[in-house]
């Protein structure tokens, strides 16, 4: 069983590629950013906590994330695995190496998606997100055909709470001190693969590939 981290800054790409790869070759996508926005959207005490960090762009605390990844890998025991947003700082690396041991579990590989900071505010700002199926669009790089509607289902594309230029600092900063230093570890753990996030989705995607199959 393979599981895969991939890294990268807010907006890199990297949910786009993990959820082609996914679906292309049958791993179970986690969305840790995803399915946080899922506990939140409720009205209970601890949804209300999540929100009060996801809309500001900070981690959520660790007890919140864990009990979300020992329930994923409990239920899909016999999965190949994206993780997709975790581990997102050393904490959480340390985290999930004690989730793993427990679950019976190697890491495969962790993939960077990289992408210059100017790019990333750029895209950030023009992305929209399908609020029925979770797909996510791009106005500039990824346009749905007809305008800011889902191509799958018709639904009217969203904003995401937390895609503004005030919070997108915040993001980029906790990703700076926090998610930066893990890449330092898994490539010392020679663990580490780079892709480059400027490509085309296709030439990622197959950048990924070779990374995944051949580890
Ligand atoms: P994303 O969809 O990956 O951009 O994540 C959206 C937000 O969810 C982040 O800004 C954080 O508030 C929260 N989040 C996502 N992944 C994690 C994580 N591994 N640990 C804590 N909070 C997270």
């Amino acid at each position: 069983m393979k599981t895969v981290i991939f890294l990268g800054p807010p907006a890199s790409g990297k949910g786009t590629q993990a959820a082609r790869f996914s679906k292309m070759h049958g791993f179970l996508h986690f969305d840790m950013g995803k399915a946080l926005r899922e506990e939140a959207a409720g009205s209970s005490p601890l949804a209300e906590e999540i929100r009060s960090y996801t809309n500001a762009g900070r981690l959520v605390p660790n007890e919140a994330v864990r009990r979300l990844i020992q329930l994923m890998f409990a239920v899909n025991k016999e999965r190949d695995i994206i993780l997709d947003g975790f581990p997102r700082s050393m904490e959480q690396v340390g985290l999930l190496e004690r989730l793993m041991a427990e679950a019976g579990r190697d890491l495969t590989a962790a993939v960077l998606v990289s992408l210059p900071e100017s790019e990333i505010a750029r895209r950030i700002l023009n992305r929209r997100v399908c609020p029925v199926c979770g797909r996510v669009y791009n106005l500039v790089t990824m346009p749905p055909d007809s305008d800011e509607k889902c191509d799958d289902d018709g639904s009217p594309l969203e904003h995401r709470a937390d895609d503004t230029e005030d919070v997108l600092n915040e993001r980029l900063a906790v990703y700076k001190e926090q998610t930066q230093p893990i890449i330092g570890h898994y490539d010392s753990a020679g663990l580490l693969a780079r892709v480059d996030g400027t490509a085309g989705v296709d030439d990622i995607g197959k950048q990924i590939e070779e990374v995944v199959f051949k580890a």
